[in-house]
């Protein structure tokens, strides 16, 4: 970041691309104004949809980042940005934000982007943001060809099942929504006490 960069390699001519692992996006432009992507399967769908068409998972309590201007102007930056270390910083930031709507651009992210320190980054922020719908892709991660990104999917599985009660972690998907009911959710449980937090 501050650096001017002049330099943008063609993708159709870039001497660094090694054979399967191509060193830009592959240049999918997604409208984030009329497209969201599933959490769960990295898909990119229609914004009005509120469930996932491939997985099934139900997307209607997960708001579209194209909902939030400076979210989907860096989601736009992380999928599409030419230079790795611009994507990953976006990556980053908007795991930052600790918000359900980045869930779907870093999944897109870790399944996608070409190179394994930006696909890295996506994981870390996954793990960090525990999402059940997250295990899915960590699990396709597992078989990710950089040792790097299947490390990180290792850590962010372990992340979620950490803090997810096991009820939980079917909630939203297809299985479980037949015995969905409006009963509202335990009390959680607060112990945690002001100690030696600052
Ligand atoms: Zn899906």
């Amino acid at each position: 970041m501050g650096k001017d960069r002049n330099f943008r390699p063609d993708p159709n001519n870039n001497p660094y691309r090694v054979k399967q692992t191509p060193s830009t996006p592959k240049g999918t432009f997604i409208d984030f104004n009329t497209r969201r992507i599933c959490p769960a399967c990295g898909l990119d769908i229609k914004i009005t949809h509120n469930f996932c068409k491939r997985c099934g998972v139900d997307l209607s309590t997960i708001e579209p980042i194209g909902n939030d201007e400076i979210s989907k102007q860096l989601a736009i930056t992380a999928i599409t940005d030419p230079d790795p270390e611009v994507r990953k910083e976006a990556v980053d930031t908007l795991g930052d934000f600790g918000d359900e709507k980045v869930l779907g651009v870093l999944t897109y992210v870790l399944l996608n982007d070409p190179d394994e320190h930006v696909r890295k980054e996506a994981a870390d922020e996954l793990g960090d943001l525990h999402h059940p719908y997250s295990l899915d892709s960590f699990t396709k991660a597992l078989k990710d060809e950089s040792p790097l990104v299947r490390k990180e999917a290792i850590e962010g599985l372990k992340k979620i099942k950490k803090k997810i009660k096991p009820k939980d972690l079917d909630e939203g998907k297809p299985e479980s929504r037949k015995d969905k009911e409006d009963k509202p959710k335990p009390e959680e449980t607060t112990e945690e006490r002001d100690t030696d937090m600052l």
